[in-house]
């Protein structure tokens, strides 16, 4: 959708290069491994990667529907075009109702009020949210009794659950499981579809023995870390460029609070990147970079426009392109590594912290 003229517009200082390709890959290996249609979760902006872009790039699976967090959400894919289904997998308030109707979302609901209300004000598919172990969203596995008359009065086309911990062997997900087909024996009608996988959900359990199935992070480049054979391409590319290069003499110092300090001559490049854009303040003299293929280290703290690296031992010219997360050439800085030297943050949060001052360039492919 970018023009050959604004793209060179939005390359003079830092940006994210996503290979929708690869996107597409990944949706389509959890699909074969699942054995059901997907519907991909599209939340937050798809993790931070552009929500209408992903979406249209996955229509090319023809999923069954998608998922959001908002209606918002619902109704900025409903002004792309998007005509699939969508479903909000946050609770809704009644409140909420008018809007949800109008962009033709499918709300998911535990709630006995706000089932009730959603029934009362015309219906309309929904699904039930059951809670077996999470107690995040959803009625508790063990109290579907308390909402038997309701669910008889406005039967929902759905039920589902979520794992607190499906990327574990702790033997949660099968407990949760276990009470998830006790809640759906005490319903009094067998909804059209069940679901509960997530993207960890889905590399471990194969083919799926439900309906569909929900992945998030993985179609986006995060796999787990016992993929079971099963990793995702990495669809995320946050590249910068040089905008100066200081030669530094035997003890001169970079950045802020001078943690970093010089042996002997070096030289430091400074990208045009911050924590602004995303790129956390914790990755200050540890995390890794690429330029030209060999990988470096950030040199002293990371401020919030600029980031220094050490290229001392690589050629590099001022504009020279460096990747902060993903590929060049056989070289490859994950979301997880960034995550684990970013003091151990989740891989979710660096997608989703990913700032909007990046312009978003999608690819078919990336290099
Ligand atoms: C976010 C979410 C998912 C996707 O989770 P991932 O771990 O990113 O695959 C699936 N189901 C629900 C209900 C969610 O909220």
């Amino acid at each position: 959708m970018t023009t050959t003229q604004s793209t060179a517009a939005q390359t003079t200082r830092a940006w994210l290069d996503i290979d929708l390709g690869a996107l597409v890959r990944n949706g389509a290996a959890l699909a074969r491994h699942a054995g059901v249609p997907l519907v991909p979760m599209v939340k937050a902006d798809a993790y931070g990667l552009g929500a209408v872009a992903c979406a249209r790039a996955l229509e090319a699976l023809d999923p069954h529907g998608f998922g959001v967090a908002t209606v918002t959400e619902a109704e900025e894919l409903r002004a792309a075009g998007i005509a699939r289904r969508v479903f909000v997998f946050s609770p809704l308030l009644p409140a909420d109702f008018a809007a949800a109707r109008a962009a033709r979302v499918i709300p998911t609901l535990g709630d006995p009020a706000a089932i009730a209300a959603w029934g009362q004000g015309g219906g309309g598919a929904w699904h039930l949210a059951i809670d077996t172990g999470m107690h995040r969203a959803g009625i508790r596995w063990d109290a579907i009794g308390q909402v038997a008359d309701l669910v008889r009065a406005h039967p929902p086309e759905g039920a589902f659950t979520h794992f607190h911990s499906a990327e574990r062997n702790d033997g949660s997900w099968q407990t949760q499981e276990d009470r998830f087909r006790a809640a759906l024996a005490v319903l009094p009608a067998m909804p059209r579809y069940l679901h509960a996988q997530n993207s960890a959900g889905i590399v471990r359990r194969s083919p799926s023995p439900w309906s569909f199935v929900r992945p998030g992070v993985f179609l986006y480049g995060v796999g787990s870390a016992d993929g079971a054979g099963l990793y995702p391409e990495p669809v995320v590319h946050l590249r910068a460029r040089v905008l100066e290069l200081h030669d530094l003499q035997d003890g001169d110092t970079v950045s802020y609070s001078a943690t970093w300090r010089s042996v002997g001559a070096r030289r430091v490049a400074t990208l045009g990147v911050g924590y602004a854009d995303g790129y956390r303040r914790a990755l200050g003299n540890r995390g890794a970079a690429l330029l030209h293929g060999v990988r470096t280290t950030v040199a002293g703290v990371v401020t919030m426009d600029m980031t220094m690296i050490d290229v001392t031992d690589i050629p590099c010219a001022l504009g020279d392109v460096v990747t902060l997360i993903g590929r060049d050439g056989e070289q490859l800085i994950s979301v997880e590594d960034v995550a684990t030297v970013a003091d151990f943050m989740s891989p979710y949060e660096v997608l989703t912290g990913l700032r909007q001052r990046l312009p978003r360039l999608y690819r078919e492919s990336v290099i």
